[in-house]
This record gives C-alpha cells, sequence and structure tokens, in this order.
C-alpha cells in the first residue's frame, strides 16, 4: 500500500533537486555585483557587494491624474518645455534632444550639466525609463543625478530588475542602498525629489561630509545620508576638497531615459545641517 520504494525514491529526489533548484535561484538572483572590491567604511559590504540585501520592493501611490506640480514660486527652472539654455555640454551648447514635453541623450551626446552651479539645495526632477525596457543589471535603463559633477543619486531601471543593490535606483551609487525599491514600469514617469547638503572643506580638509535625502515617487528612500565621498565604480570613493558651488550633472549611460519638469531651490544658511551638534539645539 501507498508508496513503493521506487516512488518514495523519485519523490525524495524531486524534494532534493527542488532545494538545489531554490538553492541556485537564490544564489542567481543576487549574481550581480562583486566580491573582490575594496571593503566599504563599517566593514560589512565591499562596494557593490554581491550579497548586499536587494531593497524591499514598494509600489508607490497612484497619481490622482497624469501631469506632475509645477515649480514652486522662488524655483529656479531647469527644464519646463521650452528648451535646454539651463544646460551646457561641457561648456557648449547641450547636445541632449529636447523636445516641449522632455529631454534626454542620443547616442553619444555625453553627460550633460547645469550652467548654473549650486551648493546646498532642494532638487525635483521626472524621468521616464525606456519602453519597452532592453539589457539588464547596470545595463538597463541607467542614467544618474550628480551633485558638483560627483556625488550619484543613481537612475536606472530596477522595475523587475536585479542589480548589486548599491548600484539600484535611489541607491548614492556604490554606497548606500535604497530604504526601498519604488520604481514604477517602464514607460511611467517617476519624480526624484531630493535634498543634497554639500560637504564641507575647511583649510584643504573634510569638516562635514554631503548629506543626501531623496524621495522616489513620493517613497524615503535615502534618510539624511551622509556619503562616504564622490561616487566610484568598484573602488571606495574619496573626498577631494572643492568649491562651495557646483553644477549638477545627468548622465548618459548610453540608454534612452527620458527627463521633464525639472527645477531647483537653493537652500539658505539657516538650515545648513551639515555641521549641526546637539549643542545648536535650543
Ligand atoms: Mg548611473
Amino acid at each position: 500500500m501507498g508508496f513503493s520504494r521506487r516512488d518514495m525514491l523519485a519523490k525524495l529526489t524531486a524534494s532534493a533537486g527542488g532545494l538545489l533548484l531554490g538553492g541556485f535561484a537564490c544564489k542567481s538572483a543576487n549574481a550581480q555585483g562583486y566580491n573582490d572590491t575594496p571593503m566599504l567604511p563599517g566593514g560589512r559590504w565591499r562596494v557593490h557587494d554581491s550579497k548586499r540585501p536587494q531593497p524591499t520592493v514598494v509600489t508607490p501611490g497612484k497619481m490622482s491624474r497624469e501631469g506632475s506640480m509645477s515649480a514652486p514660486s522662488d524655483a529656479k527652472v531647469l527644464f519646463d518645455g521650452t528648451g535646454l539654455s539651463q544646460w551646457t555640454s561641457g561648456g557648449g551648447e547641450a547636445k541632449w534632444v529636447a523636445t516641449s514635453a522632455s529631454f534626454g541623450p542620443e547616442k553619444g551626446s555625453g553627460d550633460l550639466q547645469t550652467r548654473d552651479h549650486f551648493g546646498d539645495c532642494q532638487l525635483h526632477i521626472e524621468f521616464m525609463e525606456p519602453n519597452p525596457g532592453s539589457g539588464t543589471d547596470q545595463g538597463r535603463g541607467n542614467s544618474g543625478i550628480y551633485f558638483f559633477g560627483l556625488y550619484e543619486v543613481q537612475v536606472l531601471d530596477c522595475y523587475e530588475n536585479k542589480t548589486y543593490a548599491d548600484g539600484s535606483t535611489g541607491a548614492l551609487y556604490g554606497q548606500t542602498p535604497p530604504l526601498a525599491n519604488a520604481c514604477r514600469k517602464p514607460g511611467e514617469w517617476q519624480t526624484y525629489d531630493i535634498v543634497f547638503v554639500a560637504p564641507r572643506f575647511k583649510d584643504g580638509a573634510l569638516v562635514a561630509p554631503a548629506i543626501v535625502t531623496v524621495f522616489l515617487n513620493g517613497v524615503l528612500v535615502q534618510h539624511a545620508t551622509p556619503m562616504i565621498g564622490a561616487s566610484a565604480h568598484r573602488a571606495v570613493g574619496k573626498y577631494s576638497p572643492h568649491a562651495e558651488k557646483g553644477p549638477i550633472n545627468l548622465q548618459d549611460h548610453g540608454n534612452p531615459v527620458r527627463y521633464r519638469n525639472a527645477w531647483i531651490r537653493e537652500i539658505g544658511p539657516y538650515s545648513d545641517i551639515s555641521t549641526r551638534k546637539m549643542s545648536d539645539i535650543g
């Protein structure tokens, strides 16, 4: 009655196969990244560590209607559909292509920089990943927002696309993964609201790191996160002294990401949190 020895063996083999497959799938899901890169400060994770946990997927709220909020009255508008006059490609005319709806890189157009320079600021910018998406890992909808041209908040299509955690959308690239994966689908507009507090240098030495807060589609993904240094690939970022203000760069990583509705507000010195101490309270 019941199972023959042969049936039992077949079942055991199937379960062992399932376990092995499960183990393999698990390993495979975390295959992106590296295990030979330098350790980040704190000694827990390597740069782009393949074993670093993936951010939890969070579905952002739905927009009540198509469209986005325009710039507040004191903002400097960086793009509102009327051209790229606020941007430059290496000092010359902006090489990215703009329509009345959006702008983005074309093949080989290189990074784009703001003509004006900024220090502490609040940046709003919207982006859309290519639809249909193509490529995987870091090759899928890669771009980025570089404050001072140095400190990257990653832009990537991480909707059902795995990569190493510190390289995913909302990561401070190569340093700190986002608190959640709040990506929308390719072809849907997404919003970034970023508060960037610039690093402080005195007599050629760092006295306070950059501090970054990021909302992706209304979801907090970086909460006053200090940066280790400038963004770097397969290396621990370092600081090099620079001016109090710098350009904001948008990365051309060879993928046709589109941007729209970009505006920025400079933050006055009264709200400088980079050097805040307990003794400042009261
Ligand atoms: Mg990037």
